[in-house]
């Protein structure tokens, strides 16, 4: 499964070259060409899913890639921060507003160095309810939408 016009399923293919971290038959993982920092890695299945909705949920092949995709991630990141850096970022992101650049999942293992804290990505206060009723609102709205999900896809017991 994969898109003939996706920067990462060429990278994966070989087409477009890239500098590996480690490789298996689900999993790529290679440092990102516009290092945030370096040893800036990203972890990547060889299966094209455009975001982390299109992950598979039943039992099959796919299943095992995207358990070893979690599983490499967080070796790549343990590594990374037991190896050389201080600390380490693990960022995803899902659709353009969220500021994903390529439509092919993947997990940006950042590491981090020296005392002060980066700044992060997000604003931390900035999206502040106007009330306890908004905020219940949301809420609401996606626990209702987590427990519709899970019934239909009835993994979670
Ligand atoms: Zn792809």
């Amino acid at each position: 499964m994969k898109d003939p016009n996706c920067l990462f399923c060429k990278i994966i293919d070989g087409v477009l070259p890239s500098v590996k971290v480690y490789e298996s038959a689900n999993v790529l993982a290679f440092l990102d060409v516009n290092p945030v920092e370096k040893g800036h890695v990203l972890v990547v299945p060889k299966r094209h899913w455009p975001t982390i909705a299109d992950l598979p949920v039943s039992d099959s092949c796919d299943i095992r890639c995207a358990e070893e995709l979690m599983y490499i991630m967080r070796v790549v990141a343990k590594a990374v921060s037991s190896s050389f850096a201080d600390g380490v970022n693990v960022l995803q992101a899902n659709g353009g507003c969220a500021g994903q650049t390529v439509p092919h999942l993947h997990f940006h293992v950042i590491p981090r160095y020296g005392k002060e804290p980066v700044q992060p990505v997000w604003r931390s206060g900035a999206g502040k309810y106007t009330g306890e009723e908004e905020r219940d609102l949301f809420a609401k709205r996606i626990s209702e939408a987590v427990n519709c999900i899970v019934a239909e896809e009835r993994i979670v017991k």
